[in-house]
């Protein structure tokens, strides 16, 4: 029929929009590495990548003991943890954390109200401390706090928020100390608990993946949103003020969502999603890789093929297909793997999601390509952002080139820590990734890059970076 055929149009047009071939991953990565040079030489030298320097001197080696707390806020929910270590044989003797949602009404109110709550929350969960975990007496319970927004560090204990992303807007605490603003909130609830890091979740995560190996030189955060930091020599950072740090190293938060490019294959949904955000015209690259847009990106293209071509059969639209963000990430996950005969899976989410009750095959398997079509992007400019800090580090050649530019030519491999919910739970995601960076690396090259999950990495991370930066040493 016409209709089918203006369906099938749309959505090769679509794919052909989305399209992310070999050459294209590699202009995005060198477009990358570029802007990563200009991020660096001076501040606001790019106005995409701010290459933030964390402060962070001391990479946690594995001989950390006793009890940290770390508190991880990254968009959706934060986590309070404890864990206890026990030096270099025990490592982590034992760990409990608490998850909890972030109230959507905390994320466009005052600095205040999202402190106390956070204060709060860590309060009812310090009191709680039981078997197995135990303050050093006389010492002050210490905490790492990982709060994933881009962040002006003056130290590694305190930070300036430069900006919210990820659907916060609380507008007075742009400006302001972020570590100053939880200890007042942490006092005001009486409690004693010092925080001794401030640090991106990036930085965590890094830090946890360190913990265990040291071949660890970057680490990516696909979860709510999108981030990178990796480990720099110290000369090549001009804008880097004071003492050159003893390592000769330090680690840079690049804040890579707000990367762009003409190169980026974007559509009409994306302009829709930018648009219609808090942050228009900021971070592009999250808003086309990351939890938070993907399930919308979805949403879009479907209500447009409704719109234009009635997809699900038309006229009426479901209010819901209409309705933003009413398709979460973890939905395009559960159609994209769906592997039965009929797409029941992709049949009963329309239905439960969008209340659209019949569907027919071909209508669902649209939906299936579409979810294929948004994901395969998303993780493949994910990869082409890895290569470029590889390539920045002279790291894309694998472990016989003998360029001279390795940090150190004698590690074989190059570990990528990976935090985050979006990675952690969609597996084709996972594997699209992976692909296009042994696609985009010699075969050496790509044999040398290791990505290893942490779950939770950022957290525990953190609280190790607690320990390594603890005032008790
Ligand atoms: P944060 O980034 O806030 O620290 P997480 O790392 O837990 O949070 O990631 C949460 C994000 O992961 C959610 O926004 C969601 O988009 C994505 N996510 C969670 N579960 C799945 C899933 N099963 N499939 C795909 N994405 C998922
Ligand atoms: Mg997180």
């Amino acid at each position: 029929s016409t209709a089918a055929a203006q369906i099938h149009l749309l959505l090769s047009q679509f794919r052909q929009a989305s399209a992310t071939p070999l050459h294209r991953l590699r202009q995005l990565a060198d477009a990358m590495t570029a802007e990563m040079h200009s991020g660096l030489m001076s501040e606001g030298g790019s106005e995409q990548l701010k290459m933030l320097p964390t402060y962070v001197e001391n990479l946690p080696h594995g001989d950390e003991e006793g009890l940290f707390y770390a508190v991880d806020l990254g968009g959706t929910n934060f986590r309070v943890l404890r864990v206890q270590l026990g030096g270099k044989e025990k490592r982590i003797v034992k760990q409990e954390y608490q998850e909890v949602a972030i109230p959507p009404e905390l994320m466009q109110g005052t600095s205040k109200e999202l402190f106390d709550f956070i204060a709060k929350k860590l309060a009812s969960f310090v009191a709680r401390e039981g078997e197995g975990f135990e303050a050093h007496s006389g010492h002050v319970r210490e905490l790492g706090f990982a709060f994933s927004f881009p962040v002006l560090q003056t130290s590694v204990k305190s930070g300036i928020l430069v900006h919210w992303t990820k659907g916060f807007k609380i507008s007075d605490a742009i400006g302001k100390d972020i570590v100053a603003a939880f200890e007042e909130a942490i006092g005001r609830k009486g409690d004693h608990i010092r925080v001794a890091a401030l640090v991106n979740d990036t930085v965590g995560t890094l830090a946890g993946g360190r913990y265990w190996n040291e071949d660890t030189m970057l680490s990516v955060i696909l979860g709510t949103g999108t981030n990178a930091c990796y480990i720099e020599q110290v000369d090549a950072v001009p804008k880097w003020r004071g003492a050159p740090p003893k390592s000769g190293e330090v680690i840079i938060n690049m804040e890579w969502g707000n990367f762009r490019s003409p190169y980026l294959p974007r559509t009409f949904a994306d302009e829709e999603v930018d648009i219609d955000s808090v942050n228009p015209g900021d971070q592009w690259f999250e808003k086309m890789i990351s939890g938070m847009y993907l399930g919308e990106i979805v949403r879009c293209v479907l209500a447009k093929f409704a719109q234009e071509a009635a997809l699900f059969g038309g006229p009426i639209i479901s209010p819901k297909l209409l309705e933003p963000f009413s398709l979460g990430t973890p939905y395009v996950s559960k159609i994209h793997s769906d592997e039965s005969a009929d797409l029941t899976e992709v049949a009963r989410i329309l239905k439960d999601v969008f209340e659209i009750r019949r569907t027919t095959f071909q209508e669902r398997k649209i939906v299936h390509d579409i979810c294929d079509i948004i994901a395969e992007r998303g993780a493949r400019l994910a990869a082409a952002g890895i290569v470029g800090i590889l390539n920045k580090i002279g790291r894309d050649h694998g472990p016989t080139a003998t360029n001279g530019s390795y940090l150190s030519s004698r590690r074989s491999k190059t570990v990528v820590a990976m935090d985050g919910g979006l990675y952690e739970h969609y597996t084709q995601y996972q594997v699209y990734m992976r692909a296009a960076i042994d696609e985009m690396l010699s075969e050496t090259a790509a044999q040398s890059v290791v990505i290893e999950l942490s779950k939770d990495g950022s957290g525990i991370g953190t609280a190790l970076l607690a320990a390594s930066h603890s005032q008790y040493h």
